[in-house]
């Protein structure tokens, strides 16, 4: 689930694998640990932050030794409470093979069963002992490395990517991987290991991508890779699209505050790719861009035949599902349905002939969209991803792919990958809209020339990142905070509210402006905050009746609206202005001050809003 580092070859392991650990630190985790190959190994573990560990690690005698192989891991705990003995590596019982594990063994109980049963003890509550003591089981049985591990790779059932060591083989670092990421990196008499490239960017960019079932062998010069078969696969390195730049902060304080700031260019890159899937200005036609169906690498006539659309996705990636729902539903005039990834495969799903499902994820390898998507996949249907990770599983799985351009996202709460995910939820509806016949060539030309308009308005929204100090210090020290909006605000309001709890640990709530008063207006009382969202023209003298109901119940109101969206200023504590843009497209403006509130706020609290509490950057189990 979360971070896994190993090295081996020439150079100071012990250092090369708190740099990668601390490069994956961004991921979410509770505690890690490290372990060097000797005789014993020599292991480290610490509960809490990277910190913790690095102060254990300078403090051992035995860790400033020179070290040719070692592996070291960020834990996000499944299995057992965040405790130094769940903490990763874990060690076989009988100290012949030690590993570190990212995903979940589903079947972990019954193996524990058939181990204890053949001798085996148990220190930890985790499901990865289970896994290196069966290793080690196997491998005790013929002391042959890559049988035991073939052996073992058909008995686990779940999620994995293992670096393991052997006390037998002093030299050589093995790992496998089932539908959790891996990948390698060649340096000079090195190879690097890690659950994500950003580990060993600093040292490498050849890199090598492993494949599903795949199981490796990596000493100071040679890597061998063998299939679910057992047969070796020749693959030559490439070169990482990930540089060392990306993944600095440069000179913002915070990923997250990078991020934000990086939107105008990342929308933009998006818009172009949808042109002609590089991020350059569209050929020969700079005036009139036009998006293209194989920007999701599908036809026309994929377009014409879609009849439904069923969004599947999870956190901030549902959100944009809704706003997806609301410009597809009104351009192209084709029902969408919105769904929890999670809750997909348990709701006996009915998909139609001609539903197109859509699967959103930033990082392409959430766990529950993954199984929603090939859930959906068993049932026949057509199935497309819109996701931010070029390769990653569920772009592979699915018949058809939108790559969003926002390059990595660091920070754990979602910015620029979820405008980018708003971007191609227009384009795709803007598409479907243009193949059903729904829109005039002259609308087309007008949507997509205001959509080309966007980034140069969020630009014009950055400056919400002072704009927002004062309502961000009357809100910081709210217990609960309300968030109304109707139609499209309020898909943009479940985002807001989701942003400032994920950040700042206020419990928020955002409501259907006219759901209120049919259960939640109980819960306003004299000072409670409510947000109201108001871009939508038509929608706006409703959502300004309700937020009249909830200020007459002593509510303290603030607005975030589009220019011309009249109001009664002296009803609101703070009135926030975005500029004036399609109503459809609204969304994208009125989600800046939203996010800026959430970072001002967890700052003003004094929390790394980078490193939310709990939380993982991508969920990869369910
Ligand atoms: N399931 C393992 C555990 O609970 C690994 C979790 C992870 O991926 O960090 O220890």
């Amino acid at each position: 689930m979360c971070g896994i580092v190993g090295f081996v070859g020439q150079g100071n392991t012990k250092d090369i694998l708190l740099a990668g650990l601390s490069r994956l630190e961004y991921r979410g985790y509770d505690s890690a640990g490290i372990a060097l190959y000797s005789q014993p190994f020599t292991m480290v573990k610490a509960v809490g932050k990277l910190e913790e560990l690095k102060k254990k690690v300078s403090a051992s005698k035995d860790c400033q030794l020179p070290y040719s192989m070692g592996i070291g891991h960020t834990r996000w705990a499944t299995h057992g409470k965040a405790s130094e003995k769940n903490a990763h590596p874990h060690l076989s019982m009988h100290k012949e093979v030690v590993l570190v594990h990212n995903g979940i063994i589903e079947n972990f109980a019954e193996l524990k069963t058939f181990l204890q049963e053949q001798g085996y003890s148990f220190y930890s509550d985790t499901d990865t002992e289970v896994a290196v003591n069966l290793i080690e089981y196997y491998y005790r049985k013929d002391k042959d490395i890559l049988k035991a591990l073939f052996s073992v790779q058909k008995e686990l059932k779940g999620s994995y990517a293992f670096a393991i060591m052997f006390q037998e083989d002093a030299k050589t670092l093995y790992a496998m991987r089932k539908d959790s990421p891996l990948i390698v990196g060649k340096g000079e008499n090195a190879f690097y290991l890690a659950s994500d490239v950003s580990a060993f960017l600093d040292y490498t960019n050849e890199i090598y991508p492993v494949e599903n079932r795949e199981i490796l062998s990596l000493s100071e010069k040679e890597i061998h890779i063998y299939n679910k078969n057992g047969e070796e696969v020749k693959r030559s390195s490439t070169i990482a699209e990930l540089s060392q730049r990306q993944i600095h902060k440069g000179e913002y304080l915070h990923f997250m505050e990078k991020e934000i700031f990086e939107q105008p260019k990342v929308v933009k890159d998006t818009l172009l790719y949808a042109c002609n899937q590089e991020n350059e200005e569209p050929a020969g036609n700079a005036e009139n861009p036009k998006f293209s169906y194989e920007a999701f690498s599908m036809t026309e006539k994929d377009f014409q035949e879609i009849s439904r659309v069923r969004v599947i996705a999870c956190g901030s990636a549902y959100h944009a599902g809704w706003v997806l729902k609301s410009v597809c539903e009104s351009l192209a005039r084709v029902p969408v349905q919105v769904e929890l990834a999670s809750e997909f495969r348990y709701n006996h799903p009915i998909l139609e002939k001609g539903e197109l499902v859509i699967s959103i994820s930033q990082s392409g390898e959430t766990a529950d969209t993954l199984a929603a998507l090939k859930e959906a996949k068993k049932l026949g249907a057509k199935t497309l991803s819109i996701v931010n990770v070029k390769g990653s599983a569920i772009a592979r799985e699915s018949d058809f792919v939108f790559y969003t351009q926002a390059g990595p996202e660091i920070a754990v709460a979602t910015t620029k990958a979820y405008s980018c995910q708003l971007a191609a939820g227009y384009i795709f509806s803007l598409l479907l809209a243009k193949a059903k016949g729904k829109i005039s060539k002259e609308e087309t030309r007008s949507l997509t020339e205001e959509l080309f308009l966007l980034p140069g308005k969020i630009q014009q929204c950055l400056s919400f990142d002072q704009e927002i100090l004062p309502m961000a210090k009357e809100l910081k020290d709210a217990d609960n905070i309300f968030f109304l909006g109707r139609g499209l605000d309020w898909a943009i309001s479940m985002e807001g509210a989701l942003k400032l709890k994920e950040i700042s640990y206020i419990h928020c709530e955002s409501y259907s402006s006219g759901e209120l008063k049919h259960g939640t207006i109980s819960l306003i009382e004299k000072g409670s905050p409510v947000i109201g969202l108001l871009s939508q023209e038509e929608l706006a003298g409703k959502s300004i009746s309700n937020i009249h109901e909830v200020r007459s119940r002593g509510a303290k109101c603030f607005a975030i609206r589009m220019e011309d969206i009249a109001i009664e200023e002296e009803d609101f504590a703070h009135n926030l202005i975005v500029p004036k843009t399609h109503p459809l497209f609204a969304g994208s403006l009125l989600v800046l001050p939203l996010q800026f509130l959430s970072y001002q706020v967890s700052l003003l609290k004094g929390f790394d809003p980078d490193k939310p509490r709990n939380l993982a950057k991508s969920v990869t189990v369910e």
